[in-house]
C-alpha cells in the first residue's frame, strides 16, 4: 500500500516535496522481497517504493520501479515518469513521405511545430499524421518504434547545445507507415486511431486500394 507521511524522514519528505512527488506515487515496500514489491508498486500506480537502503553513504530507502535510487540519481525518476506519462504516441512524415518519424509527446498540438523549428533530423517539413492516446507513453513509444526498427536512419541536425543525431528517423514510406501504425493501435487495443494529418482521406484511400 502507499506510504503516510509518519513512516518517512524528515529529510525523504523534502526531497519529494522538492520533486513534486506525491505520497500516494510511493509504495511502502519495507520487508518486502525486491521483485514482488515491484509487482505490486505497479499494480497500484506508484511510481515509487519505500524499501532498502542504497549502497552510498546516506543509505536512502526511495528507489525508483526499476530499482535505483532515486536520491542518488533523481534522473532515473524521469525517467519512470516519462514510462508512465499520458500522452499521444505519433507518427510523423518528411521528405515528402520517405522519412518517418515515431515520438511520444505530452502535447501533441504544439510537437508539429517544435519539430519544424528545431529541425528536427534536419528536415523542415514535418507533418504529425496520426497519434494515439497511451497511458503508459515510453513504454509504447518503444513499441512502436520497434514496428520500423529495420529501416532505422539517422540523420545529424544541429541544436542550441550541439549536434545531434536523430534516433527516431526511419527510411519509409509514409502511407506503408500509416497502415502499420494503425495496424499496431488496433492489434494492441489501446485507443482509437487520432487523424492530424489534413490528407487523412488521402491516406485512407490509397491505404484501402493498396493493402
Ligand atoms: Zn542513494
Amino acid at each position: 500500500m502507499p506510504v503516510t507521511e509518519e513512516i518517512l524522514t524528515k529529510e525523504e519528505i523534502r526531497f519529494l516535496k522538492s520533486h513534486g512527488i506525491e505520497f500516494s506515487d510511493i509504495y511502502d515496500g519495507r520487508g518486502l522481497r525486491t521483485g514482488f514489491s515491484k509487482i505490486k508498486a505497479g499494480e497500484e500506480g506508484c511510481d515509487v517504493i519505500l524499501g532498502n537502503r542504497c549502497t552510498s553513504p546516506s543509505r536512502h530507502r526511495l528507489k525508483s520501479r526499476g530499482g535505483h535510487c532515486i536520491q542518488c540519481k533523481p534522473a532515473s525518476l524521469a525517467f519512470v515518469k516519462r514510462e508512465n506519462m499520458e500522452g499521444h504516441v505519433y507518427l510523423a512524415s518528411a521528405s515528402k513521405g520517405k522519412i518517418i518519424k515515431v515520438g511520444f509527446t505530452n502535447s501533441i498540438f504544439g510537437r508539429e511545430v517544435s519539430l519544424n523549428k528545431q529541425s528536427y533530423g534536419c528536415k523542415k517539413d514535418w507533418e504529425i499524421l496520426c497519434s494515439v492516446v497511451v497511458k503508459n507513453g515510453g513504454q509504447l513509444e518503444r513499441s512502436a518504434l520497434a514496428l520500423f526498427s529495420a529501416h532505422a536512419k539517422s540523420f545529424l541536425y544541429e541544436k542550441v547545445d550541439g549536434s545531434h543525431f536523430s534516433n527516431e528517423t526511419f527510411e519509409y514510406d509514409e502511407v506503408k507507415a500509416a497502415y502499420k501504425f494503425a495496424k499496431w493501435v488496433e492489434a494492441r487495443q489501446i485507443s482509437a486511431l487520432i487523424w492530424h494529418s489534413t490528407r487523412k482521406e488521402w491516406f485512407v484511400t490509397k491505404i484501402l486500394s493498396e493493402f
